[in-house]
């Protein structure tokens, strides 16, 4: 009898699950190509047209967004891509005096850009200032790590409840239930992300994360069934890579560093060896948490890395390679228009992306 009592207790224990079905990143897959009636790739649309679900506010853009890291989601990055006519995600370290400078002077980059804010008091004060001091602003970006908590879920919900006709971005989350649950408390736009970034060490340190492909296709179902909207962020290392997040689904994809490097992002050149390069870091990286609260606090590790990545000049050459790029996907598989691409859109499954014989 014991023997059985002891046999249906382990039973009963909660075990560890595993899901086993196949989650995948953006180097597993590729276009498959379709017959196309396009001629040629400058007659590809990728602009965009979307209106909120919360907000009611209409977006027209090219749906690229330069990360809120301090060294890409500049005002001077913001100057060369609202010209293109994509977006911003201003970093949160900004002071409301700056913020007023750069309205007042750049009042055409408002529409392309967002002020970030993080789920502290201190940081929603702040935004609460910009706000007000720069009416003209539509975006907000709520970013925290970990967009899991009821915590960051109240939070969004009292933004909304203040600010009711600004777009609200939030996240990082990597879920379908999840996407929803920060859409129905007043968020428009879903930052979908967990340890896929360049310069991101979470999936080291912790052990957590998703597979960005399957994450935004899995996310984008969920967002769209509600009306909402996704932003994958993280993981793109190359023009393909975005063609293949909007490809999975993503009415957005924000870059960090693919636009680390340039005139545009904040650093100092260094020089070594005769070569040239600016310094990228993650926002919870060693540099980023000693520039701007003194330190890594104790009871936390750091989860970004810090890296020299080569001088690229002037972003403008990059953001030409990336629309290129997305526009040459587009006549791949006969979409006309950038709205059409994940219609478009079948992956395959491959082992690999290029050859390696010269790198
Ligand atoms: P990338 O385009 O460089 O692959 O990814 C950019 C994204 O990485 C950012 O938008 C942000 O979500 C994420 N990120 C930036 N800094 C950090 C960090 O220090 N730690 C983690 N875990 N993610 C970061």
């Amino acid at each position: 009898k014991t023997a059985c009592v002891t046999a249906l207790q382990l039973l009963l224990l909660p075990m560890p699950r595993v899901d086993a079905d196949l989650k995948l990143d953006f180097k597993d897959v590729l276009f498959r190509p379709k017959r196309s009636s396009l001629k040629s790739r400058s007659e590809v649309d990728l602009q965009r047209t979307f209106t909120f679900r919360n907000s009611k506010h209409t977006y027209n853009g090219i749906p690229i967004i330069a990360a809120n890291m301090d060294t890409t989601g500049t005002f001077e990055m913001a100057q060369v891509l609202s010209k293109h006519t994509l977006f911003t995600a201003i970093h949160k370290h900004y002071s409301v005096e700056d913020w007023k400078n750069f309205a007042a002077s750049h009042p055409e980059c408002l529409e392309h850009l967002a002020a970030s804010s993080g789920s502290s008091n201190a940081d929603f004060e702040k935004l609460c200032s910009i706000v007000e001091a720069v009416p003209a602003l539509k975006y907000i970006c709520l970013d925290v790590a970990n967009g899991y908590s009821e915590y960051f879920v109240e939070f969004v919900k009292s933004v909304r409840g203040k600010f009711p006709q600004h777009t609200i971005m939030a996240g990082n989350v990597v879920t379908g239930e999840m996407v929803e649950e920060l859409i129905l408390s007043g968020a428009d736009i879903i930052k979908v992300g967990i340890g896929p970034g360049s310069v991101c060490t979470t999936r080291i340190k912790t052990g957590v994360g998703y597979p960005q492909l399957s994450a935004v296709i899995e996310c984008a179902d969920s967002a769209h069934g509600l009306k909402g909207h996704i932003i994958s962020d993280g993981g793109c290392s190359c023009p393909g890579d975005v063609a293949k997040a909007f490809g999975a689904g993503a009415d957005f994809v924000m870059m960090g560093g693919m636009l680390a490097g340039h005139d545009q992002c904040t650093g100092e050149l260094i020089e070594k060896n005769g070569k040239k390069y600016k310094l990228f870091y993650g926002m919870s990286s060693d540099t980023a948490m000693k520039k701007y609260v003194g330190g890594v606090a104790e009871y936390r590790a750091s989860e970004g890395r810090t890296v020299e990545v080569p001088y690229r000049g002037d972003v403008e050459n990059t953001i030409r390679d990336v629309l290129g790029g997305l526009r040459s996907t587009c006549t791949y598989v006969g979409a006309a228009k950038l709205k059409e691409l994940s219609r478009r859109t079948t992956f395959i499954r491959v082992t690999q992306q290029s050859s390696h014989m010269f790198t």
